[in-house]
């Protein structure tokens, strides 16, 4: 199977496309005051809809998965097919050109818990959640940020302590994306409070419906509730569900983490994409200021701030499909992403002033608030801005190590996100 060109490869994937797929209608212009008035980082919709939406997404994985494309280039023993990153990219050229359901219920479970569960887990749990997982027939969700411990996760708190051939977690997880539809869970616990804060971590997979676990939805200023609190109570997890060697869970945690900024750098420097300038464009031509040399010379900056990003991540996610390990160019990669937001929504607001705020009916005005509010969480979503200038000053620029909080500081005792829903 390994040896199949490109060329038998791409007319397998069209043949499956078309049998399962509709293609999209030839180049969509947008056309200002036509099509869905929406626009929005974090979608605000009812459970039922939500569950409804990934049922969608799960069986198209699935689907897909079956005949073969949906793991191109993982390894046969877990589900994939052993295929090159070529083979990968010519799979999603063609997939794009088609309508899919959207697929952003996977980001954590395939971008991030599944690679750490290949490179940390035990054979068992290997073989129990790798092809499950890339077949969709499980979701799994990340906990790790507490309300004392987020840019410093080494502070976590939540317990596992060893009985016999299992472990008991207590404690609590906040800001947990997706746990209301996750089926298992990737889990930093610390399982000895006597060794310095980042040895005493180990990383385990819960199932996130077993007795103990209490899941809290939280809500977000801009109406949707995407993420959760998550308590532990006394929750049972084999050893065999442990990742990686006791008290190693912060190299555990690490490879999640590189995973995840990889994942969020993915999406091409920020900025929503091509359609979301589309729609900037006509939104400009519509207040009449497409002859404005301010507002010409902001856009074509907001563009070319877009186009750097975008190359510079593919650089580096040519990097990780060549088999090297993602850096400190997967913190400048989501940088560049949430500033490129930043400016976009900046430039929005400029423009539309008082209608961004005003829900009048009038089209392509009062929804770009759902995108300006949803925007912020990008910014600290896997590693603040903050704290991706502090990698990218240490790793990058060689600048001497941040400090990190003065102890002699008025601030020192200050716990933030400790909000319970
Ligand atoms: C959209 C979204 C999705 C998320 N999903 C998940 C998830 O699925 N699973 C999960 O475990 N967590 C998740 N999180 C939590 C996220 O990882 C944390 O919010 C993040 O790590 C920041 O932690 P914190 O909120 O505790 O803020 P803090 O770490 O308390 O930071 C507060 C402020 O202090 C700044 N700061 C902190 N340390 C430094 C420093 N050394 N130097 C300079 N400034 C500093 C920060 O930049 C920030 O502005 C999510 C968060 C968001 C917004």
């Amino acid at each position: 199977m390994a040896d199949i060109t490109i060329e038998q490869f791409e007319a397998e994937a069209r043949a499956f496309l078309d049998a399962h797929s509709t293609r999209k209608q030839a180049e969509q212009k947008f056309v200002w005051g036509e099509g869905p008035d929406k626009v929005a980082v974090f979608e605000e919709k009812s459970r039922e809809a939500e569950l409804a939406d990934v049922a969608k997404a799960k069986a198209w994985r699935t689907a897909k998965f079956d005949a073969g494309f949906g793991w191109i280039t993982g390894p046969p023993a877990y589900g994939g097919r052993g295929l090159s990153g070529a083979h990968e990219r010519a799979y999603q050229a063609l997939e794009a050109q088609f309508e899919v359901p959207n697929q952003s219920s996977f980001t954590i479970s395939l971008g991030m818990v599944a690679p750490t569960i290949l490179a940390h887990g035990s054979d068992a749990a290997r073989d129990l959640y790798v092809r499950q997982l890339w077949r969709a027939d499980l979701i799994a969700c990340q906990l790790f940020s507490e309300p004392g411990a987020g840019s410093d996760l080494a502070s976590l708190q939540t317990k596992a302590e060893r009985d016999g051939d299992e472990w008991v977690i207590t404690g609590q997880k906040v800001w947990t994306t997706g746990a209301q539809y996750s089926d298992i869970g990737e889990v930093i616990a610390r399982t000895d409070p006597d060794l310095p804060k980042h040895k005493g971590l180990t990383g385990f997979i819960v199932d996130m419906r077993a007795p103990g676990v209490e899941i809290r939805p939280l809500r977000q200023m801009t109406g949707g509730a995407s993420f959760n609190e998550v308590f532990f109570t006394e929750v049972r997890v084999r050893d065999d569900h442990r990742l990686g060697d006791v008290n190693n869970g912060w190299n555990v945690a690490l490879t999640t983490l590189m995973n995840e900024r990889a994942a969020i750098g993915a999406g091409g420097g920020g900025g929503g994409g091509v359609n979301m300038y589309a729609r900037i464009i006509e939104m400009v031509r519509h207040y009449g200021l497409d002859t404005d040399p301010l507002v010409r010379n902001e856009l074509a900056d907001l563009l070319m701030h877009q186009k750097v990003a975008g190359y510079n991540n593919q650089r580096a996610l040519d990097k990780i499909k060549s088999g090297q390990m993602p850096g400190p160019e997967m913190s400048i990669a989501k940088l560049a992403g949430t500033q490129n937001m930043r400016r976009m929504c900046d430039f929005v607001a400029r423009v539309l002033g008082p209608k961004l705020v005003a829900d009048s009916g009038e089209w392509g005005t009062y929804a770009w608030s759902a995108l300006i509010l949803g925007a912020p969480g990008g910014r600290i979503a896997g590693g603040s801005d903050e704290v991706m200038r502090n990698i990218v000053g240490e790793r990058v620029l060689g600048l001497p190590k941040d400090t990190g909080i003065d102890s002699t500081s008025a601030f020192k005792d200050l716990k933030v996100g400790t909000q319970k829903a």
